[in-house]
């Protein structure tokens, strides 16, 4: 059956909605409407209130004609029952409906209703027109005065005329037309009480109810869930979980001093768990696959480093990455702190390097003479050979792709991966997202730390700003200030860090003041960070490169300037910068007088909690799982239907189900999956193309 052979859809139509997507007359039902109208409630003119409710009205029209003049012109029509009248109005298509509508004939019309003085009145109902009032129709007056379907219509197959009533027709001829079959097992269906596919496709093309359209959808949804949790527990089970690992069993004692000698503080509980989870794992004989959430500050860089130290304890070499080489070679200079009372030999590996360095480095990788190895994510594309890589560390970044763990592999014998990161996903995000990790959280940061007072401050009150700060340097402290843009665009008259560097450095002539932004090589960049670390400069004006994992402890004030256009997770980040030290810090968030509903929902969520994974969540409603993961990369399954955030309990439930299936069913042979099977087996092969596995 073509698209073609469906009574009025010409060549041309059929183009229309092969341009769109729609194919053939399968694929034509999966086309869900977009909203419903209620037409049912028929009721007599005197019964109308005029107070904006919805109503299907039947009757005569008694008078038609246009009034008005120009721009205020309009067709009115008067309905009238043996109640009463009412008067229906069109200021657009009037020509259309002058023809439609005639003297004498009789209609149903549908829509909202409202009271001008005497009269009630309909603008732009929807019209029908019947073959008497009288009951002997009760059929066409019932198939008018029910759950109508609304497809994106014309607008959509933009240069065709296809409009929803059109589409309508042609989806319950195909309803008629072509049998559906079942997939999913019967007893399913039963315990979950969904009706069967064909069922449901009628039930989401012309529901009887609101509650009948409800369970059809939650059906389709839950079909495509359990199928992605059948594809994830299958992946998991064949692949991920059968990758063998190095086995790591302590045999130097370098762990033990890192946590008994050198360590100066107590791990929080977090950390400890965390550490021991990792820990079961690299004993385990299979690859460690591990997230690791926490909040900024939470301290995973020590989890980091004594997870590095368990792999260089069996005689492993690890490497630890980050997004940046400002943070790479942060990293590095954190290490030494703990790793050279250690002896342990940890080189960096950046992109700025002279050549002889560069292969001096890269011999002691290859020669195993280099313990660590910190760097960027380049280090794994790049030419670096690895004696025995064991274990690999990603800072910053949860969006480490499937294909770099591969590349990863490569370099090593399987290393054990811990990817860590700092901004936390709800769990059924985390679920569909990272279903190849094991998940592990730090909920607590590490005691003693003073909260951050947090302040959003308008334009008018920059007086106040620049006296706190002053007090607050002429205290000793230091202080970020943060610019969303590097140069002014004409769009948006924003102040930008270079310009804002500059009336900085004149507002506060005692102190040094540095710049860093994006567009400084990397060496440049260093220089500025370093010479703020050593409180050579107070005041560092910068964009936000200094994002994420910067840690000056003696910085205890973050001016964010037009706060309103940065993001949630992203003023979480920067507030994350400070807060580290013994001083009181305070975070400023500089904003104009104006700003949008969003803004001022973000600087509320702000003001109201630290908590990182509270904000997560406020920024995920806010801005969409796409957005907030960056789309494309993100990796996120697209659902038709199922939406991760609001149906996170059918997500749970797709799992459990799927748990429960191939647990009791493993290959899906027994007869009553027969279906399912030829359903999943193709839908597991694109998973597995999708993870590169296959
Ligand atoms: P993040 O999770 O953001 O990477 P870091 O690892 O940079 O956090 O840790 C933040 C700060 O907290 C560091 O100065 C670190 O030394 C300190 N820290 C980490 N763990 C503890 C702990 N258990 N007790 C006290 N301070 C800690
Ligand atoms: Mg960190």
């Amino acid at each position: 059956m073509k698209l073609t052979d469906i009574p009025g859809i010409s060549p041309a139509r059929a183009k229309a909605l092969q341009d769109s997507g729609i194919r053939t007359p399968g694929e034509l039902i999966l086309f869900f409407p977009r909203n419903y109208l209620d037409r049912r409630t028929i009721l007599k003119i005197h019964r109308l209130q005029g107070s904006g409710e919805k109503a299907t009205v039947i009757g005569t029209v008694s008078a038609v004609g246009e009034s008005g003049f120009g721009r205020k012109k309009r067709l009115e029509a008067i309905l009238q029952d043996e109640t009463g009248q009412l008067k229906a109005v069109w200021f657009k298509g009037i020509s259309y409906f002058r023809k439609t509508i005639k003297k004498g004939e009789y209609y149903a019309f549908f829509g909202t209703v409202k009271r001008f003085g005497r009269f009630l009145s309909m603008a732009h109902p929807e019209v029908e027109q019947l073959s008497s009032t009288d009951t002997s129709t009760r059929d066409e007056h019932q198939r008018f005065a029910a759950i109508i379907p609304v497809y994106p219509g014309n607008q959509f197959f933009k240069n065709t005329y296809i409009t929803s009533g059109l589409l309508r027709k042609w989806i319950l001829t195909v309803l008629e037309w072509i049998a559906v079959p079942e997939f999913l097992p019967e007893d399913l269906l039963n315990r979950f009480g969904y009706p069967d596919r064909a069922t449901a496709f009628r039930h989401i093309h012309a529901p009887d109810s609101p509650a009948q359209h409800k369970k059809a959808l939650e059906r389709f949804k839950f079909e495509e869930l359990f199928l992605f949790e059948l594809s994830v527990v299958t992946l998991k089970k064949e692949v991920f979980d059968k990758a063998p690992g190095p086995v790591m069993s302590e045999t130097r004692p370098l762990t033990t001093r890192f946590f008994n000698e050198v360590l100066p503080f107590e791990l929080t509980e977090g950390q400890k768990t965390t550490l021991g989870e990792i820990k079961h794992d690299i004993r385990s004989g299979r690859q460690m696959n591990r997230l690791l959430q926490g909040d900024v500050g939470s301290g995973k860089t020590v989890v980091a480093i004594g997870s590095m130290l368990m792999a260089i304890d069996s005689g492993y070499q690890a490497v630890m990455m980050a997004p940046t080489e400002i943070l790479a070679e942060q990293h590095f200079h954190s290490l030494s702190e703990w790793l050279e009372p250690l002896g342990v030999n940890f080189r960096l590996l950046v992109g700025n390097q002279k050549k002889a360095l560069r292969e001096d480095i890269l011999t002691d990788i290859s020669g195993g003479t280099a313990d660590i190895v910190v760097g960027t994510h380049a280090i794994i594309q790049d030419a670096t050979r690895f004696h025995r890589l064991g274990m690999a560390i990603i800072d910053e970044q949860h969006r480490f792709g499937v294909a770099q763990r591969a590349l990863l592999r490569e370099k090593g014998e399987n290393p054990h991966i811990l990817v860590m990161s700092a901004t936390p996903i709800p769990r059924s995000l985390a679920m569909t997202l990272y279903s190849d990790l094991d998940m592990s959280v730090i909920r607590d940061l590490p005691p003693g730390r003073k909260e951050i007072a947090t302040r959003v401050i308008r334009e008018p009150e920059r007086e106040k700003l620049h006296r706190f700060i002053t007090e607050r340097l002429e205290e000793g402290g230091q202080i970020y200030v943060v610019f969303p843009l590097i140069e002014e665009s004409e769009a948006l008259d924003l102040k930008n860090a270079t310009e804002g560097f500059d009336q900085i450095r004149v507002e506060y002539p005692e102190y040094q003041v540095g710049l860093l932004h994006g567009r400084m090589s990397g060496q440049e960049k260093e220089e500025v960070m370093r010479d703020f670390k050593m409180n050579r400069i107070q005041i560092l004006v910068s964009t936000t490169v200094i994002e994420v994992g910067m840690n000056v402890p003696n910085a205890s004030v973050m001016v964010v300037e037009h706060a309103e256009r940065f993001g949630l997770s992203q003023l979480h980040q920067l507030r994350g910068r400070i807060g580290r030290g013994s001083r009181q810090s305070y975070c400023m968030l500089m904003t104009d007088v104006k700003q949008s509903r969003e803004a001022r929902s973000r600087l509320g969520t702000m003001l109201e909690t630290g908590d990182g994974f509270r904000i997560a969540e406020a920024d995920l409603k806010l801005r969409g799982p796409g957005d907030f993961l960056g789309t494309r990369q993100s990796g996120l399954p697209e659902f038709r239907h199922a939406d991760i955030l609001s149906d996170q309990h059918l997500l749970e439930i797709a799992k459990n189900t799927a748990l429960e299936i191939l647990e009791s069913d493993p290959g899906l042979g027994n007869p009553k999956h027969a279906a399912l099977k030829k359903v999943f087996l193709p839908y597991l092969e694109e998973k597995k193309t999708f993870f590169r596995m296959s």
